[in-house]
């Protein structure tokens, strides 16, 4: 069973302004920020303004509109970084690899050969 939203988690806080981020794009539903320790350049996260903990408690209607963000932003970082391809990835409970729990969707532009930092 998924555990509880936290409401005082550091997305939370960069969604209320109470923690700076480098923000790349807002709507009514969704922003998007760079990663602080970024695997590649350009690793950007997209999350959504509603409380979710991940996607196993999203409400698909946000998940729908949150999907199309990312879809927008992995294009647009696939243009910027003149990339040939892009990791979308997407963690939920610590034992997948969640750390930060406010769901949120890892872009990462990649070329061929390119490593990703662990
Ligand atoms: P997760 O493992 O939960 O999928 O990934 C959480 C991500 O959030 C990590 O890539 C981590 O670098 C990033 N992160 C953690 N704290 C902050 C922060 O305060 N600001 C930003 N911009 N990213 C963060």
């Amino acid at each position: 069973m998924t555990a509880a939203y936290e409401p005082d988690n550091i997305f939370a806080k960069i969604l209320k302004g109470e923690i700076p981020a480098v923000k790349l794009y807002e709507d009514d539903d969704a922003i998007a920020f760079m990663d602080v320790m970024p695997q590649a350049p350009g690793h950007l996260l997209v999350i959504p303004k509603a409380p979710s903990r991940n996607l196993l408690d999203a409400d698909p209607e946000v998940l729908g509109k949150l999907i199309q963000v990312v879809q927008k932003l992995a294009l647009a970082a696939q243009e910027a970084f003149d990339a040939d391809g892009v990791y979308v990835a997407q963690f939920n409970e610590p034992a997948a690899g969640q750390t930060v729990f406010h769901l949120h969707f890892h872009v990462i532009p990649r070329n061929e050969g390119q490593p990703l930092k662990p």
